[in-house]
């Protein structure tokens, strides 16, 4: 897999930022990550990816046909074919 070092290079980038913003004092405990971040099984090993997340939400509806009182909430990841820093493919190449 060609994959770019992009979304690292940024959130070393970003981190170093904000971890300026603070007081030294409190840099110590100062952490960053990027949100949405899921481990992928492929088929040799497992990387992990940021997807863009999409949420949604519907009523429920009971056996008995009444609506539930509250809202049904998730949310799922959709994955980038191309980075968006720098527009690499970031699709899995079919190994021969
Ligand atoms: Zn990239």
């Amino acid at each position: 897999m060609s994959e770019c070092k992009c979304f690292d290079e940024v959130l070393a980038k970003v981190a170093n930022k904000l971890r300026g913003r603070i007081p030294e004092s409190e840099s110590a405990s100062f952490k960053a990550d990027w949100q949405n971040k899921t481990i992928v099984f492929g088929e040799e090993e497992l990387t992990t990816k940021i997807g863009l997340p999409i949420s949604y939400e519907f009523q429920k509806i009971k056996k008995s046909g009444e609506p539930h009182k509250n809202l049904t909430k998730d949310s799922i990841n959709v994955f980038m074919n191309y980075c968006p820093f720098c527009g690499t493919s970031l699709k899995e190449e079919p190994s021969q």
